[in-house]
């Protein structure tokens, strides 16, 4: 952000405001960690502020510190939509086009209320009067730090805004083993353990509590599901709606399993299809230069980031599979390069 809209925004937040909060369909861990990590920073500003989430997320993310003053879009939307058009600024944090807010996009754009970006996916679009915005970044949690810090305010950082960030850094970057975690990612994380976040803790809250279902559908995903292209250095496992309810699925179970398909030996592009409600989920990931981006804005009305994004197909789960596989040939020589 150019210093000169820092200064506009830092002075806008020097008197007590009516903020709002606004982040990602399906929040995962640095939706949640970033929204609550800024959430308990402007609190301790002294502004009134609500976090609205377009749906609901899963409870291994309801530990985080203001976790209770988050509003689902979904489930009180008159209330929600209330507070939006209340809000003096809204800071729309991990997302970056308004179509991935579902129907709160469109109280937001409603708003006259400035729009604050802070981001790290690819080609954002133009709604945002402030643009905190790095593609480079490992996650939007590490921007709300140097945000912090560039606003000059790192002091007011306390236990509850470093478990958050901590949580979305630790969340988006794998456990700091993707390339995004850069030298700068592991000095944030220092920093933040030393404002008082709990790295074990924050690990143990997210990774070790499954319920016995989960791991038992990744078994069953792992020995039954998973398929190996080798021609095509790609994985794939998909999940029809009855196989994940004979697992008792509950949201966020199928989190991460996508990496189990990219973690066989010589994969580059691994695919995760979940059969949802009236559209198949898909999540998308790569090693190296494969663009995954790319590939789910083509064909899957998807994006994210070059090695991991998302997208959704409204065919069946088979007919998705077989358009999946259709694709492969032509993408050959980008997958063997
Ligand atoms: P996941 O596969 O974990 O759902 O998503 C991977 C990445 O792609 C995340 O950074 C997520 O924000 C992004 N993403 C997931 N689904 C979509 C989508 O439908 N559209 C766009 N633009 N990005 C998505
Ligand atoms: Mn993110």
């Amino acid at each position: 952000m150019q210093k000169k809209q820092l200064t506009k925004l830092k002075t806008f937040l020097s008197k007590p405001r009516n903020l709002l909060i606004v982040t990602h369909w399906s929040p995962d861990g640095d939706a949640m960690g970033s929204s609550l990590g800024l959430y308990n920073f402007l609190k301790k500003l002294q502004h009134k502020v609500t976090v609205i989430t377009p749906n609901d997320y899963p409870p291994f993310l309801n530990w985080l510190p203001g976790n209770k003053n988050v509003r689902i879009f979904s489930q009180e939307p008159a209330l929600c939509k209330k507070i939006t058009a209340k809000a003096e600024l809204i800071f729309c944090l991990d997302f970056n086009s308004l179509k991935r807010i579902d129907k709160l996009g469109d109280e937001v754009a409603a708003s006259k209320a400035p729009k604050v970006i802070v981001d790290h996916h690819l080609q954002p679009d133009g709604f945002a009067h402030y643009l905190y915005h790095d593609v480079k970044s490992s996650s939007t949690a590490e921007l709300i730090y140097s945000l912090i810090c560039e606003m000059g305010l790192k002091k007011l950082m306390n236990a509850d805004i470093a478990n958050c960030l901590y949580t979305g850094i630790m969340t988006d970057t794998g456990s700091f083993r993707f390339p995004s975690a850069t030298s700068k990612t592991h000095r944030t994380a220092a920093d933040l353990i030393d404002a008082g976040a709990n790295n074990s803790e924050a690990y143990n809250r997210i990774f070790d509590t499954n319920s016995a279902d989960r791991v038992k559908l990744l078994g069953f995903c792992l020995g039954e599901k998973l398929k190996i292209f080798p021609e095509y250095r790609t994985g794939l496992i998909s999940l029809s709606g009855d196989e994940m309810q004979q697992f008792n699925y509950r949201k966020g179970d199928t989190e991460g399993f996508v990496n189990y398909a990219l973690s066989v030996s010589g994969i580059r592009f691994a695919v995760f299809f979940a059969e949802r409600d009236e559209i198949i989920k898909c999540s998308f990931r790569s090693k190296g230069s494969f663009d995954v981006n790319a590939f789910a804005r083509k064909h899957f009305e998807g994006g994210g980031h070059a090695n991991a994004s998302g997208g959704m197909s409204k065919r069946t789960l088979d007919q998705t599979i077989a358009y999946f596989i259709s694709l492969l040939p032509s993408y050959s020589k980008k997958l063997n390069k």
